[in-house]
């Protein structure tokens, strides 16, 4: 078993493989300087606090003795060749594999024209990077943020806490557009004005890098510093040179399965329930990493299983737990919303409840996901 990236899906499909009964070699080969390690917490606490607590590491060394994966940290795949059954690495090892996993992630999108220097200008995916964030935080006044989606308001929530003057511009017409219904929206645009980010909607911003800073017309003041979060195109370029089907991801079954019956690919870069009728989903949450690694780890032990969970995901912003259980495509409809300061929607169709979102309602969110329809039902619907 060959995995290519050493994130949390990587992580999750080798302890996964070991609890269904795998009793091969994994070798996992990842390009960064550290071992697997949890994101979430690097638009949160990391940025607050500057430092990688004990629980973000995954697969540290007594977990790698006890799951026997072979680790190479710092080793880019540059290369699939199917026809050998092996991947090149930038250092010019050829490794063979009998089954291969990819769980490359994403890259984060940058804005033509504003290139991502680590001194003025910022993007967040790596720990380094948001090490490198959080110190130079210290010497920032004012930070512009752009991109108004999970990842942007999160470190306006982070940057604002830490006493910075944070101005969030956002090109559509409201936050999270994408993967938020409205009602969602109007709250954390609430949320964020309240705690003074000032936030700008239907603004495409593009600050001009000069001597004093970052410019932004008409603002008469410059930025200390600016962080680009507007999104994440998939690492698929690997699957694609080999000749496998991609769109903005790896196309897999729902098991992460390609097409090519050695193949599989899982978390943020797969494409995952791709079939000629439907285009497939891709999601970027962490609960979604872990259950395609499980499912993908039963396919390949030969007892696959149906994507039976609905999805999950939860942001935490100004001390706030925003939980999303299902999939809040625009489709459905507003069945039932209860106001407060701890507000709670429900979404669905024909009066059935398919989405439910809730803001410090960890209870009712956890008790609601047990009801909701798969996530495999749900995109087949799409
Ligand atoms: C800052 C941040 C905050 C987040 N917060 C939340 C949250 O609050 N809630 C939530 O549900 N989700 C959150 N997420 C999303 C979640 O962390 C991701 O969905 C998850 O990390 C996906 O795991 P992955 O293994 O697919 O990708 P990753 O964890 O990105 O791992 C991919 C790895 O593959 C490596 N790689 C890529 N190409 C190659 C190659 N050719 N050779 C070798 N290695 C390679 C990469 O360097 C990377 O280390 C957050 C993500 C980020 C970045």
């Amino acid at each position: 078993m060959v995995i290519v990236g050493a994130g949390q899906a990587a992580a999750a499909l080798a302890r996964a493989l070991r609890e269904q009964g795998f009793s091969g070699d994994i070798r996992m080969l990842g390009e960064e300087l550290e071992p697997p390690y949890e994101r979430p917490p690097l638009s949160k606490q990391v940025l607050l606090e500057g430092r990688a607590p004990d629980a973000l590491w995954l697969l540290d060394d007594d977990a790698r003795l006890a799951q026997g994966v072979t680790l190479s940290t710092s080793t880019r795949v540059r290369q699939i060749d199917r026809a050998a059954r092996e991947v090149l690495t930038d250092a010019g090892e050829a490794i063979p594999y009998e089954t291969l996993v990819l769980a490359t992630g994403g890259v984060a999108r940058r804005l033509p024209g504003l290139a991502v220097d680590g001194r003025r200008v910022f993007e967040l995916r790596t720990l380094s990077d948001a090490l490198a964030l959080h110190t130079a935080l210290r010497g920032a006044c004012r930070v512009l943020v752009i991109g108004g989606g999970w990842l942007g308001l999160e470190v306006a929530a982070a940057v604002r806490q830490q006493g910075c003057e944070v101005t969030l511009a956002e090109a559509a017409s409201r936050l999270c557009a994408r993967s938020a219904p409205p009602e969602l929206s109007e709250y954390l645009l609430a949320l964020h004005r309240d705690h003074g980010v000032d936030v700008r909607l239907g603004a495409c911003a593009l600050p001009a890098l000069g001597e004093d800073g970052l410019t932004l017309a008409p603002d008469a003041q410059p930025y200390d510093l600016a962080v680009v979060a507007i999104g994440l195109a998939a690492r698929d370029e690997l699957a694609a040179a080999a000749g496998l089907a991609t769109a903005d991801g790896v196309l897999t079954d729902c098991s992460g399965a390609t097409a090519d019956p050695d193949i599989f690919a899982i978390g943020d870069v797969a494409r995952l329930c791709a079939s000629s009728d439907g285009a497939g989903l891709r999601l970027e949450s962490w609960r979604h990493a872990e259950t395609q690694a499980r499912l993908a780890a039963a396919a390949i032990v030969g007892q696959p299983l149906g994507y039976d969970e609905p999805a999950w995901f939860w942001s935490d912003q100004f001390g706030r737990l925003i939980q999303i259980a299902g999939l809040p495509t625009p489709d459905l409809e507003l069945i039932e919303a209860e106001a407060g300061e701890k507000p709670l929607w429900r979404y669905g169709r024909g009066g059935e409840v398919e989405t439910v979102i809730g803001v410090d309602r960890a209870r009712d969110v956890r008790l609601a996901h047990r009801t909701l329809p798969s996530l495999a039902s749900r995109i087949a619907g799409l």
